[in-house]
């Protein structure tokens, strides 16, 4: 799920006076639009975490670029279509009314173009979710994006967390209570299809590799490191790992978040 990176303050001001300006979202020029949603993201599709590239998504096939297996596109939170969506909705897009909110910066997120396979037949993301609203079940990933600090620390954050078989489940700290975490559940496998096997089995491989890298290395540091134990060295390992990962916008940085918090707690 979305885990802001970067926020360039001066791109975003153009961006807002773009929209503002704007009348139909059709008339907008998307250019900019992406490259300060991708930045904000760290290439990564918002929903499904998978890399994806600076490329204009098209319809027609061939013309995606090939390099880099994910294009891109932007999805919308809150459904463009009011057909599909109801009053509290509405009230949930934050923007006052219908016309708005396919404009509002805070409804857009960059996503893959929805294909668990390159070549593929079966679709996760924006492109399973269509033009579903899933406001009353699931929470804008905008909205709980917290900003790095002056400092550019990136809070560690995510609305999902994942489990040691790969599998993504609601963060408790935002889905408090049993109800909400089953509906948000249900988006997460259903609507989203980001439990699919495929999605689910690169988590849990990344899960083993961040396990038994962390173990060579405590295994080979904590002969030298006297008066640390194990476990803090495990600790200050991962710091030191997760720090690089994000400056490299890696794919499933929620697998890092969340084997992160497994280390706090022991
Ligand atoms: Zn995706
Ligand atoms: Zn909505």
């Amino acid at each position: 799920m979305f885990v802001v990176r970067r926020e360039d303050p001066q791109m975003k001001k153009k961006i807002v006076a773009q929209l503002k300006q704007a009348t139909r979202y059709e008339d907008l020029n998307k250019d900019q639009l992406r490259e300060y949603l991708l930045l904000r993201q760290g290439s990564r599709c918002a929903y499904c975490e998978q890399k994806i590239n600076n490329k204009q998504h098209s319809k027609k096939a061939g013309r995606v670029n090939r390099s880099s297996r994910q294009a891109n596109k932007i999805e919308h939170f809150h459904p463009q279509s009011q057909d599909y969506s109801s009053d509290k909705c509405e009230k949930a897009t934050g923007v006052g009314t219908w016309e708005q909110s396919p404009l509002a910066l805070e409804n857009m997120l960059a996503v893959c173009d929805g294909r668990i396979q390159e070549g593929g037949t079966e679709y996760c993301c924006d492109t399973k979710k269509a033009s579903k609203d899933i406001c009353s079940d699931f929470l804008n990933p905008n909205r709980f994006a917290v900003a790095p600090s002056s400092d550019q620390v990136v809070p560690r954050r995510s609305l999902v967390r994942v489990k040691r078989d790969g599998k993504l489940v609601p963060n408790k700290l935002y889905f408090t209570d049993e109800e909400q975490e089953e509906r948000a559940q249900r988006v997460l496998d259903e609507v989203l299809n980001l439990n699919s096997t495929q999605l689910k089995d690169s988590r849990r491989k990344l899960l083993v590799a961040l396990v038994k890298q962390s173990n060579e290395k405590v295994q080979r540091q904590a002969a030298r490191k006297h008066g640390i134990s194990r476990q803090e060295l495990r600790k200050k390992l991962f710091n030191d790992a997760i720090a690089r990962e994000e400056e490299e916008s890696s794919a499933l940085i929620s697998v890092y978040y969340s084997y992160g918090a497994e280390l706090d707690k022991s």
